[in-house]
């Protein structure tokens, strides 16, 4: 596969650097400050086009690929900022609703996810499973021309955030089949709504990530995304374009862990010289390098394959299994270079590390991806 960046590409990663040097300085501190996403953020993001890459323009999209998502995602990896989140699940939602949702659907909530009045969400996770369907307890029960949803989902992004998500539930209307998850697309302000406080986490400072309860919240039938019964799918197939990005974003991450450790060591004196001199040091950089380089054109690959129309749940799932030990050896390789300043909130490395430990567990974590690599290959011919 041919990856030389086309002159369009280089201007997406040209406007990205831009932004993220200009732009993104300000809302960290706005996040410092709040430990919240500044509330004009996607205005922010849509006034810049940076939302609805892969979506028509007929739906307020900007109707460019997947690839330039990505190059855009790994520009805000660099940054050490949590604020890419949100950029990320209003792209992956958008698209999500225009490949599964009528026409109606699509008109209706796909244009304010483009243009930044609403926040995206997208929720299965609940107390007792983040991986398995059978283990769903939220329930979607008829009435009339509508569901009634109750029940809780866990660790949700921008969850108490004004505008819609998708949210997979156990619909009671097929109990006893196989299949009987439905999602739902739900404006987060419903009345029946409630949110707790944000998870304080290890890393992704700021990030908005809490609990939504549902007491007899009434959504129509008309949304419903996909079909009856089709819940997991959904699911399945936005976690898929959603672990390619996130793992753009840690190439992102990966790779300033790389130039920082680079830099420290052309500053740094050991036994009277840069210690970057010293063959220990120079080695690791080179294998640090070589793993960022890898991991790259792993998401490169993947991210083609869904582009051109292809299957790309295997190669999403790969991604994951390659890159997530890789990211994260990369960047607790640059705090051991920083010694114990490395260990201090004074060096963004430190802030890298923290960040690079959450690809294992959020968007499905590690295991599940090797049990769909492992499966696959065991079922291939
Ligand atoms: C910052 C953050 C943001 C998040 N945002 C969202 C969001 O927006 N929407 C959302 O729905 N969720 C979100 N999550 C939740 C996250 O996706 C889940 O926590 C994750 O999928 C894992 O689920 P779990 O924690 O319930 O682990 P479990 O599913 O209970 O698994 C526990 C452990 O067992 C392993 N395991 C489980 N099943 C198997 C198996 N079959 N074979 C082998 N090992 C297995 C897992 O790998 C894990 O190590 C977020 C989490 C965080 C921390």
């Amino acid at each position: 596969m041919d990856f030389t960046l086309s002159p369009i590409n280089k201007m997406v990663i040209k406007a990205g650097k831009d932004f993220c040097e200009r732009i993104v300085p300000e809302i960290d501190a706005y996040m410092a400050e709040h430990g919240d996403y500044p509330p004009d953020l996607l205005e922010k993001y849509a006034k810049a086009r940076m939302l609805g890459f892969d979506v028509p323009k007929e739906y307020g999209g900007l109707a460019t690929t997947n690839f330039n998502l990505i190059l855009l995602i790994e520009e805000f990896g660099k940054t050490g900022s949590t604020c890419f989140l949100p950029l990320l699940m209003n792209n992956s939602v958008a698209e999500t609703i225009c490949h599964w949702g009528s026409e109606e659907v699509k008109k209706k909530f796909v244009p304010p996810l483009c243009d930044g009045s609403a926040w995206a969400t997208m929720a299965f996770t609940e107390p007792d499973t983040g991986s398995d369907p059978k283990m769903l307890t939220t329930t979607a029960t008829p009435d009339g021309d509508d569901f009634i949803i109750n029940g809780c989902k866990r660790f949700i992004s921008m969850a108490n955030k004004p505008g819609y998500g998708v949210f997979i539930c156990k619909d009671l209307s097929l109990a006893g089949q196989p299949h009987d998850s439905t999602a739902f697309i739900i404006d987060k302000k419903s009345p029946g709504i409630s949110c707790s406080g944000h998870y304080e986490l290890t890393g992704l400072d700021g990030a908005d990530t809490c609990d939504i309860y549902f007491n007899n919240v009434r959504v129509p039938k008309e949304n419903i995304l996909g079909k009856q019964g089709q819940g997991f799918n959904v699911l399945l197939r936005w976690i898929s374009g959603e672990r390619i990005q996130q793992a753009a974003g840690m190439v992102g991450v990966g790779h300033q862990a790389y130039l920082e450790a680079k830099k420290y060591s052309m500053q740094r004196i050991v036994n009277g010289m840069p210690m970057g001199y010293m063959q220990g040091f120079y080695w690791m950089l080179g294998e640090m390098k070589v793993k960022i380089d890898a991991c790259r054109l792993m998401v490169y690959n993947a991210v083609c394959k869904q582009d051109a129309g292809k299957n790309f749940d295997t190669a999403s799932a790969e991604v994951k299994v390659f890159t997530t030990p890789l990211i994260q050896e990369v960047t607790r390789m640059a705090v051991q270079f920083h010694g114990s300043y490395g260990y201090s909130k004074e060096y963004l490395v430190e802030k890298l590390f923290r960040i690079a430990m959450h690809q294992g567990v959020v968007a499905s974590s590690l295991e599940i991806n090797k049990t769909i690599v492992g499966m696959t290959a065991l079922m291939s011919k």
